[in-house]
């Protein structure tokens, strides 16, 4: 019996992921069941694959065959979109299907797999709602999955339950969790030359780069965006807005403004312990945060750009008073070789587009106070 380490292949999800360019087809209509069709497709020199091979995974709660594993992974998944769509989404009962011995191909071609996928499950077409999950452990393609925007097919060469649920936030018609970062953390040259996105670049989720654990939520952001559940509620110019942390289930956890195409969502993130990956170079501090949609150069930096964190770093912020230590020598700032991923009480920041200025009124325990007013 061999064992596979889960944990190591599901971290090559950083892996270029390209969603395939289908025709929107309704998948995140409230009224649409989704189901889940999994085919897990078997090499030809291991053709017990799915039921003699271990699992040797932290991130399962149980150690089974690969069979097994499949099956929590898909419950797991289904557990999370449920929780993040705040029960909204409905599913069926799940169906497995495995390949015969020689089914799983190394050629690189994730629609002949979708296709064999299919033809071990019986269909001839997939249905609005149903997801077919293939599974081809001998792909040679450079992702760990590939689900298609607002499609319905996602192809799975990594099957631990962080691609599972990515690529099905595709198929939800989700775009990647990004960041953006301006040179010196100046917004106010707020360009294609001195501005870029990172397209997986927002730690908070796994639409971006987070893994998956039994706690986590999307941002409520992407939330509001997809699910419009919670709904982002406008903001009042020059009114003090009340947020609330974002993975409460309050409808206060989003508020957006929007601004000659641009729009910017505005949410509370207090860093919890319980986090599913840990990242030491942020500087984890009750913050809020501020994710943008928009302009056209941003979203055209990458295949799948979705809202995009903001971030500084904080070697530029302004220094203030030098502070010496007991030796006479200079005490480094404390944002000093982290990157900032919100703001805090106290800090003021013209909006990057737009001649706005937020300001951060107070960071506390649930919530934080903040205002929009022109500049
Ligand atoms: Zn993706």
């Amino acid at each position: 019996m061999k064992r596979f380490s889960i944990v190591v292949i599901a971290l090559a999800l950083l892996a270029p992921i390209v969603p395939a360019t289908a025709a929107p087809k309704a998948q995140n209509e409230w009224t649409t069941t989704h189901k889940i069709v999994y085919v897990g497709l078997t090499p030809k020199d291991q053709p017990n694959f799915w039921t003699e091979n271990q699992v040797d995974t932290t991130t399962a709660t149980s150690d089974g065959e690969m069979l097994s594993y499949a099956k929590e992974t898909v419950r797991d998944a289904i557990t999370f979109w449920k929780q993040n769509s705040r029960g909204k989404m409905k599913f069926t009962t799940s169906k497995f299907f495995i390949g015969k011995s020689g089914t799983a191909i190394e050629r690189c071609n994730p629609s002949a797999d979708i296709k064999a996928g299919m033809k071990v499950a019986g269909l001839k077409t997939v249905p609005i709602g149903t997801h077919i999950v293939v599974v081809n452990i001998y792909d040679s393609c450079g992702y760990a999955g590939l689900g298609s925007q607002e499609g319905n097919a996602i192809n799975l060469r990594s099957f631990g339950t962080t691609t599972l649920v990515h690529e099905l936030g595709h198929n939800f018609g989700y775009r990647h969790s990004s960041a953006m970062f301006c040179g010196k953390s100046d917004y106010s040259k707020f360009n294609g030359t001195n501005c870029s996105v990172e397209e997986y670049g927002d730690f908070r989720d796994l639409m971006g780069f987070d893994d998956w654990c039994p706690n986590t939520t999307l941002s409520a952001t992407q939330r509001a965006t997809i699910f419009h559940t919670p709904l982002a509620k406008s903001i009042k110019i020059g009114v003090d807005t009340t947020v609330d942390e974002s993975r409460m289930t309050t409808d206060n956890i989003v508020f957006e403004f929007p601004y000659k195409g641009n729009w910017y969502f505005f949410e509370y993130y207090v860093p919890a312990k319980g986090r599913c990956m840990s990242v030491s170079n942020l500087f984890y501090k009750p913050q809020l945060q501020l994710r943008m949609i928009g302009p056209a150069w941003t979203t055209a930096q990458g295949n799948a750009v979705g809202p995009m964190l903001i971030t500084r770093n904080g070697s530029d912020l302004p220094a203030g008073e030098t502070v010496l230590d007991e030796d006479g020598e200079p005490i480094p700032p404390p944002f000093f070789g982290t990157t900032l991923t919100g703001f805090q009480a106290g800090e003021v920041f013209k909006l990057p587009g737009a001649p706005y200025t937020l300001t951060v009124k107070s960071t506390g325990e649930t919530s934080a106070v903040f205002t929009i007013t022109k500049s």
